[in-house]
């Protein structure tokens, strides 16, 4: 594998400002002994050269400090001035060092960093790329009253791999398939931990992501195109068995297997009566095995007017799903522990709205399981051989096959309309 590691915040802690003058080539007499180096950082590198594998530094930082840190501390070639997110400084010294694209495929690569602007860089170049994260793991405020949680927005980022630690992350060097998310790879068993906060009934609520619904360019692994098959109206049913499966991996392994909290059912947020395709969820609830009791618990009123899409914001979407969802008042759900699913996470409210009416009715420890989140647009460079606006990359609904667009007026943009085949090299 190559793996191309940010410096500043990823192998060393350099973040604060009196360091600027050094990473800005300002200050050329500093001392390689006055550049605090992450605990782990030195052994994970030489680790990883051990085995194999080869290692390269890109930096936004200048020459003059990139170059001595990675030559005489971690021994590495390097980039600087890489100019993230744009791709073409990293496309021409992925070329140069390692033959990329004639010699070497996206997916031999692992770009490493912990900023959105070291992952906006690998999804432009659609190479794998991993979250270093090393952000709290619980939300320590009330989690109803927070847009997002710092977990949802990283994740939405769109990353391949996200960690914590050089630990997590010499796991994703050494087995990266199974550390994949689980319907985005055969053998993937990891799920996107957009939320974990406790909740006033005195248990977790926990929301997981199994799948990039991403904008824009991404590895080969993002999850779009089965996001549009799961809501497409010829969906079969050996795909519904297979989306099945891969939950069903998924709840066995990475939840049930942990004995922390004794899961009672497993339900899904409502079809309503003109879902399309019709009971989209409840044959998808019905299609899973994980061994708990099934349970149809919410319900769309029949009088529904309107659509959650036309309510932009958090808020007025929470708004719209009580006023027209309601809970089975017949199950007991006091003290239970529930797991929903969803298709799609992309505000949350669809999920904290849930989430509250479960806890409403004395649910303890709910986990919300979205089939796919939605990761953030990456900006490309292609522009329109038409007319010289920037395009981007839409995709076709049908199954979810990318193009080059330049977004005409309908489609909220500038551009004249232009649709271009996707073609790499
Ligand atoms: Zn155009």
């Amino acid at each position: 594998m190559y793996i191309l590691l940010d410096l500043d915040g990823t192998l060393v802690d350099t973040n604060a400002s009196k360091f600027d003058d050094i990473k800005f080539g300002r200050d050329r007499n500093f001392a390689l002994s006055d550049i605090p180096i992450l605990p782990g950082a030195l052994n994970f590198v030489a680790e990883i050269k051990r085995r194999g594998h080869s290692v390269a530094i890109v930096s936004d930082s200048h020459t003059a400090y990139v170059g001595p840190v990675s030559k005489r501390v971690f021994e590495t070639p390097w980039l600087a001035l890489a100019d993230k997110p744009n791709t073409a400084k990293l496309r021409a010294f992925l070329e140069s060092e390692f033959g990329f694209p004639r010699h070497s495929l996206p997916e031999e690569f692992l770009l490493v960093g912990d900023t959105r602007l070291d992952i906006q860089l690998a999804r432009g170049l659609s190479l794998p790329s991993a979250l270093i994260f090393r952000g709290v793991d619980d939300v320590p405020h009330d989690p109803y009253h927070n847009e997002e949680s710092a977990w949802a927005r990283r994740y939405m980022e769109g990353a391949t791999y996200t960690c914590r630690s050089f630990e997590d992350l010499m796991r994703v060097v050494e087995s990266p398939a199974k550390q994949r998310l689980v319907l985005e790879d055969p053998i993937g068993t990891a799920g996107a931990r957009l939320h974990k906060g406790r909740n006033r009934n005195d248990g977790f609520t926990l929301v997981r992501g199994l799948g990039r619904q991403q904008q824009g360019p991404c590895d080969a692994y993002g999850a779009i195109g089965r996001y549009y098959r799961f809501g497409s109206e010829d969906r079969d049913e050996s795909f519904l068995s297979k989306v099945a499966q891969d939950i069903n991996r998924y709840l066995r392994l990475e939840v049930l297997a942990q004995n922390s909290v004794r899961w009672d059912m497993i339900t899904c947020v409502a079809d309503k009566a003109t879902t399309k395709p019709p009971r989209k969820m409840a044959k998808l609830l019905h299609a899973m095995d994980v061994g708990l009791p099934k349970e149809e618990l919410f319900k769309w009123s029949q009088d529904v007017t309107g659509s959650i899409r036309q309510e932009k914001k958090r808020a007025g979407r929470m708004e719209f799903i009580k006023r027209f969802v309601s809970l089975d008042s017949h199950a007991d759900l006091k003290d239970k522990n529930v797991i929903v699913i969803d298709d799609q996470y992309t505000t949350g409210a669809t999920a904290m709205s849930h989430v509250d009416m479960l806890l409403d009715a004395g649910v303890r420890n709910v986990l919300f399981v979205a089939l796919f989140y939605l990761a953030e647009e990456v900006p490309i460079e292609k522009t329109c051989p038409r007319c010289g606006k920037p395009t981007r990359i839409k995709y076709k609904k049908r199954d979810g096959a990318p193009f080059y667009n330049c977004v005409p007026p309908d489609f909220n943009g500038t551009g004249c309309g232009w649709m271009g085949n996707i073609t790499h090299g």
